[in-house]
C-alpha cells in the first residue's frame, strides 16, 4: 500500500479516487489548479442573474451505479432527487404535440409494446429495428449501424443519445452508444429513472466529498497547478507546481485526474482524445409555473431539455458547437422563445445567464474513442483517471467516478 497518494485534479474522478482511498485509510492529498473543487461539475454564485447556478444541469440515471455509490459513500444520497419511475414528458415544437414517454419502473422494456407509453406514430417494430444498436460490431459511426431516421429514432433514440453522448448520435461511436443503451434503456425503466441535484451540483457532489475527506487523513490544496512531472527511470519522483517542487517518496503514488489536454502535456508520449463538443446551459431566474414538469424534452427547437427548479428554469443544449458563434444575448432570447412555447411564462426575459462549456466532453466519435488510454502508465507509481480515460462509457459523471475508483484500486494493488 502506498504511504500517500497525490491526486492531481479535484473533479469527479479525482474526488472519487480520494474518497475510495481515504475510505480504506490511505492518506491522500488533492492538488487542484483552481480555487474550487468539482471541475466540470460545479456550482457558483452568478452576479448577472443573482443566483447560485450550476455550470450545467447534470442528470444521473438509476443505471449510474458508480456515481450513486459515490454519493452513498459521502453521505449525500439525500442531496439528489430521483423520480419514482422513468417518465419523460416531451413537447414537439414543430407539431405542437405533447406526450409522455413512459419507460415505467420495471426491468424489461415492455413499454415498447404499449402504444400509450411510447412516442406518437411509432410501432413496436420500429424499436425492435433500433435494437440493432446492441449487436456487437467494430466501432464505427452509429449511422452505419442503425438507420438514424424515422419517428422512433427522432423522438426517443436521438434525444436520449444526444444527451448521453453530447454529439449528433449518427456520428457517434457505436461502441459508446451501445454501452449507454445496454446499461440503461435496454434494462427497462428501472435503469432510467432520472436524478437531479435541486440544490446544485456542489451541494450534492462536491461539498459532501470535501467534508468526508476533511474528516480523514486527506488534504486539499487549491491553486496548486501541476506544471511538470519529475521522473527518474520508471518512477515519478516529484511534482513541479511552478513555485515549488514537491518530492514524491518511493512509497507514494500519483493519480493524474486532469482533463485530457492537460494530461497529454504532462505525460510524455500520452495519446488522449483531442476533439471536444460544447454544451450550452441557460438559467432564468423565475419560479416555474405550476404545470411545468421537473424535466421536459423539447424536439425541433433550440432548447433540448427544460428543467424546472425551485427558483429558476434551466435549459440544456448538447452538441452545441453550432451555437457558439451566437452572442449570449441571442442564445438567451432564442431559448426563452422556446420556453414560452412550452410553459406558461411571461414574454419578457427574466434575469438570465448563459454558460457555454466549449470543451464539455471529448467528442464521442469512433476516432476519439480509439484515443482513450487505460489507467496504467509507463511509470509504476503514476495512474490516470478522468472521464476521457478508457472506461467504455461516454464522458459522464459515471465514467469519471468509475475511472477514479479504478485508479484507486490500482494504486492499492501497488
Ligand atoms: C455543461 C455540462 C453538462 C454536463 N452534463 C452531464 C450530465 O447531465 N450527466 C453526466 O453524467 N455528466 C455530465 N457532464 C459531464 C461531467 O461533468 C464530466 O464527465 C465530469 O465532471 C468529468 O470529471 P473529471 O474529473 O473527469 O474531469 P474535470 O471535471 O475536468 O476535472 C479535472 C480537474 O483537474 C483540474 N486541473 C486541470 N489541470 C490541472 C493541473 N495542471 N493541476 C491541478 N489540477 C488541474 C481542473 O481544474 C479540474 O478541477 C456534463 C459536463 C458539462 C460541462
Amino acid at each position: 500500500m502506498p504511504q500517500t497518494v497525490h491526486i492531481i485534479g479535484a473533479g469527479m474522478a479525482g474526488l472519487a479516487a480520494a474518497v475510495r482511498l481515504a475510505g480504506r485509510g490511505i492518506a491522500t492529498v488533492i492538488h487542484e489548479a483552481t480555487e474550487q473543487a468539482g471541475g466540470r461539475c460545479r456550482s457558483y454564485d452568478d452576479a448577472a442573474s443573482g443566483m447560485r447556478i450550476d455550470n450545467g444541469t447534470h442528470i444521473l440515471l438509476s443505471a449510474n451505479t458508480a456515481a450513486l455509490g459515490f454519493l452513498a459513500s459521502i453521505g449525500a444520497t439525500d442531496r439528489i432527487t430521483g423520480a419514482s419511475s422513468a417518465r419523460f414528458p416531451f413537447v414537439d415544437l414543430a407539431t405542437r404535440g405533447r406526450w409522455t414517454l413512459d419507460l415505467g419502473a420495471g426491468r424489461l422494456p415492455f413499454w415498447v409494446f404499449d402504444r400509450r407509453r411510447r412516442a406518437p406514430g411509432t410501432r413496436a417494430l420500429d424499436y425492435v429495428a433500433l435494437a440493432r444498436i446492441l449487436w456487437p460490431t467494430p466501432d464505427r459511426p452509429l449511422g452505419q449501424v442503425i438507420s438514424c431516421s424515422g419517428p422512433a429514432y427522432e423522438q426517443v433514440v436521438r434525444p436520449f443519445l444526444l444527451a448521453a453522448l453530447n454529439i449528433d448520435p449518427s456520428a457517434s461511436s457505436s461502441d459508446l452508444a451501445r454501452a449507454v443503451v445496454r446499461e440503461s434503456i435496454a434494462l427497462g425503466g428501472a435503469a432510467c429513472r432520472p436524478y437531479l441535484a435541486p440544490k446544485g451540483l456542489s451541494a450534492a457532489f462536491v461539498e459532501p466529498a470535501m467534508t468526508y475527506l476533511n474528516g480523514r487523513a486527506s488534504g486539499l490544496r487549491f491553486g496548486n497547478q501541476l506544471r511538470r512531472l519529475v521522473v527518474a527511470a520508471d518512477t515519478v519522483t516529484g511534482l513541479d507546481f511552478g513555485n515549488a517542487v514537491m518530492a514524491v517518496a518511493p512509497d507514494d503514488a500519483v493519480v493524474l485526474a486532469v482533463p485530457p489536454y492537460v494530461a497529454s502535456a504532462l505525460v510524455p508520449g500520452l495519446q488522449t482524445p483531442d476533439e471536444f463538443c460544447a454544451i450550452i446551459n441557460a438559467h432564468f431566474r423565475i419560479v416555474p409555473p405550476p404545470g411545468l414538469a421537473p424535466m421536459v424534452g423539447v424536439l425541433n427547437a433550440t432548447a433540448e431539455w427544460i428543467f424546472g427548479f425551485e427558483d429558476r428554469i434551466s435549459v440544456t443544449i448538447s452538441g452545441a458547437d453550432r451555437f457558439l458563434q451566437h452572442t449570449r444575448d441571442e442564445i438567451a432570447k432564442m431559448i426563452w422563445h422556446d420556453v414560452q412555447r412550452v410553459a406558461d411564462v411571461p414574454a419578457e426575459l427574466p434575469p438570465w445567464q448563459i454558460v457555454r462549456e466549449r470543451r464539455a466532453t471529448f467528442a464521442a466519435t469512433p476516432a476519439q474513442n480509439a484515443k482513450r488510454p487505460g489507467a496504467r502508465t509507463a511509470w509504476r507509481n503514476l495512474t490516470l483517471a478522468g472521464d476521457w480515460t478508457d472506461t467504455g462509457l461516454p464522458a459522464t459523471i459515471e465514467s469519471a467516478v468509475r475511472s477514479g475508483n479504478r485508479a484507486a484500486d490500482l494504486v492499492m494493488q501497488q
